[in-house]
């Protein structure tokens, strides 16, 4: 489907893509290379929000599963989502992109924290603006935060790169015939329990009627190629043409 023309966007980045080929944690050389996709897309005369998730290096459902108190592994993993973050800010800027980083959990020597005006600000002047530490509340993900962040900045289209390219009928990793749909609406995403992202997240999408674009990170030059609409992607939304 041929994506709304699109002046502002929110790009979600999982964590794992950080790892590169790594089992955990931060491959400077593929951040870089990933932020080269960012540039490449800010290139293209688009304002750019980025969320970037923390799975690479801690997960508060891990944490939990062996037996931490789930808001503190929460916490953990917000933190971890902010030293993604500046390593994105660091790779940006080494591009001669300018950025700032805005967190939800207050760290003044850090970073910002989030205020809805100045990130404006910022975007109009070119700069791109990290969103981190999701929401700031345990129980969420960085999916919510992103969808939260896409609201409130009036984001035309939520974009998440991940390492699959859309979403399918069933678990493609286990099984050969999973089809990938080009479109699918937020009810069936939801009904259906298709992994895409946390329900809450897709809940706020659709109520604020901002359409979910997935598609592969991992694949080289595919953000432009995605947002040129030549892209492999699946778009969730409400509206079919
Ligand atoms: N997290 C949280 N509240 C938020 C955002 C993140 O508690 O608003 C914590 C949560 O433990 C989560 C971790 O941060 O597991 C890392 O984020 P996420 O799992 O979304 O990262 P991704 O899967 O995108 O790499």
């Amino acid at each position: 489907m041929t994506l709304p023309k699109m002046n502002r966007v929110l790009l979600k980045l999982s964590g794992e893509v950080l790892m590169g080929d790594q089992q955990f944690g931060i491959d400077p050389a593929f951040v870089l290379e990933l932020a080269k996709e960012v540039k490449a897309a800010k290139d293209t005369g688009l304002e750019i929000c980025l969320v970037i998730g923390g799975g690479n290096i801690f997960r508060g459902m891990a944490g939990a599963a062996q037996g931490m108190d789930r808001a503190q592994a929460d916490y953990m993993g917000m933190l971890a989502t902010v030293m993604n973050a500046l390593a994105m800010q660091s790779a940006l800027e080494q591009l001669g992109v300018q950025t700032r980083v805005q967190s939800a959990v207050q760290m003044d020597q850090v970073c910002e924290p989030v205020i809805r005006r100045r990130a404006e600000r910022h975007l109009e002047k070119g700069r791109i603006v990290i969103f981190a530490a999701g929401v700031g509340a345990p129980y969420f993900t960085t999916d919510s935060g992103a969808a939260l962040r896409a609201a409130e900045m009036n984001c035309d289209a939520l974009l998440k790169g991940t390492s699959v390219d859309g979403i399918y009928d069933s678990d493609p990793k286990k099984n050969p015939d999973a089809t990938r749909y080009e479109t699918v609406s937020y009810g069936k995403v939801l009904a259906d329990d298709l992994k895409v992202m946390d329900a809450s997240a897709v809940a706020l999408c659709r109520d604020n009627d901002i359409p979910i674009v997935v598609f592969s990170i991992r694949e080289k030059g595919n953000v432009a190629k995605v947002l040129s609409g030549n892209g492999v992607q699946t778009v969730v939304t409400d509206h079919t043409a």
